[in-house]
């Protein structure tokens, strides 16, 4: 079991989930965050502070899509595990559905 960040992520990045991880398992990218599902211990205390409600448990069904995407670029981007400013723009993309599709980047975020 793991933790995985789904498609709620995509431009609002808030990162407040990084900040509680106890094992630093948060990746990022240019607009969105992933977890490792190899590192995280499934502590849970990561979903409730995500303001996006982005984080799921993958005991949930219907998250194979975000887990395969989670997998794939924990390997590719850069750790985070320090809070910086959420994009100015972040509560405009809160509840905006479909961002998968349109907005999603593979390109790498600046880490920590
Ligand atoms: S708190 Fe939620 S929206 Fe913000 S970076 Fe973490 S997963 Fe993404
Ligand atoms: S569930 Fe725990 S270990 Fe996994 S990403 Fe969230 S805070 Fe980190």
């Amino acid at each position: 079991m793991t933790y995985v960040v789904t498609d709620a992520c995509i431009r609002c990045k808030y990162m407040d989930c990084v900040e509680v991880c106890p094992v630093d398992c948060f990746y990022e990218g240019d607009n969105m965050l992933v977890i490792n599902p190899s590192e995280c211990i499934d502590c849970g205390v990561c979903e409730p502070e995500c303001p996006a409600e982005a984080i799921l448990p993958d005991t949930e069904s219907g998250l194979e899509q975000w887990l395969e995407l989670n997998n794939t670029f924990a390997a590719q981007w850069p750790n985070i595990t320090r809070k910086r400013e959420a994009p100015a723009d972040a509560d405009e993309w809160k509840n905006v559905e479909g961002k998968y599709e349109k907005h999603f980047s593979p390109e790498p975020g600046q880490g920590d």
